[in-house]
């Protein structure tokens, strides 16, 4: 702490004021250091790709590279430039979200029909199958961008982090009051120590098992933000080498069951 005393006499009633202002430095210096780490990471991140691009057009510009190289070097061109792009986008999507600058469009939303929409597209993907069991007409109030983007984060993740597997499986259900969503993989797992960090913006496991994996480390960090933002809970259990599940618990929209009919209540 910093403490600021200064004092007014007044001449007229002969009193006198203080005035005392408390600065907290140290969370200043934190939040300063916190940024400079940031920006830090940030151009690493842009410079790594944008390297890699630069390095590859070069050659293909300057050189006689055989026909089946440079195949080869688009492909890395292309890889590369893909990952900017999306580390751009979650960049961005997640900074507008921290600031508050990101409006929610909450509407009551069938989320059982929401993950539907996301499993279905990831169906077949990179060798796996989606295995779906949702419970119908479940009902949260949510923005569904928002949502459909959590379900994409979770279900990417999980298809992507169990490599030699051919199936995840993602459930609805309601449990009392709350909708809960789950996405299991028999995937590479989550350390220990990594555990803590998970959520954090950047944070990567640097484990051998994954380093081939491409990623930008935001993918949890905006999944967190989003479910904050609808108060809900976001919760995984993990076990190295044998699977994760994430869980996302969200409040049900106010609809009582009525002999199978849904009965939307009014506020
Ligand atoms: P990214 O996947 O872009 O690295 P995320 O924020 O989505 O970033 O995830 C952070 C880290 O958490 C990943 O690097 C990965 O190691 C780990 N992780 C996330 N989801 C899973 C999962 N389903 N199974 C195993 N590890 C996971």
């Amino acid at each position: 702490f910093e403490l600021y005393v200064s004092s007014i006499a007044d001449p007229i009633d002969n009193t006198r004021s203080f005035l005392f202002v408390f600065r907290d430095r140290t969370n200043e210096e934190l939040a300063d250091e916190a940024k400079n780490e940031f920006i830090s990471i940030v151009s690493h991140e842009l410079r790594t790709p944008l390297a890699s691009v630069l390095g590859f057009m070069e050659i293909l510009l300057n050189r006689d590279v055989p026909k089946e190289k440079q195949h080869k070097y688009m492909e890395t061109i292309y890889k590369e430039a893909n990952r900017l792009s999306n580390l751009i986008n979650d960049f961005l999507d997640l900074q507008r979200m921290e600031s508050g600058k990101q409006s929610y469009h909450m509407v009551p939303t069938d989320v059982s029909a929401l993950v539907h929409d996301v499993a279905e597209q990831w169906h077949g993907k990179q060798g796996h199958r989606i295995e779906l069991e949702a419970e119908p007409g479940l009902l949260v109030t949510a923005d569904v961008d928002r949502l459909t983007q959590v379900m994409h984060n979770l279900i990417s993740n999980a298809v992507k982090y169990s490599p030699g597997a051919d199936k995840v499986a993602v459930s609805v259900r309601r449990e009392g009051e709350d909708a809960v969503i789950e996405v299991r993989d028999s995937g590479l797992g989550i350390p220990d120590d990594a555990k803590e960090k998970l959520f954090n913006k950047f944070y990567r496991v640097d484990n051998s098992d994954r380093r081939q994996i491409g990623g930008t480390g935001l993918g949890l960090a905006i999944v967190k933000e989003i479910v904050d933002s609808h108060r809900g809970t976001l919760s995984f259990d993990s076990e190295l080498g044998r699977g994760s599940t994430f869980r996302v618990r969200l409040k049900t929209y106010r609809v009582s069951g009525l002999g199978g009919k849904v009965v939307v209540l009014e506020d």
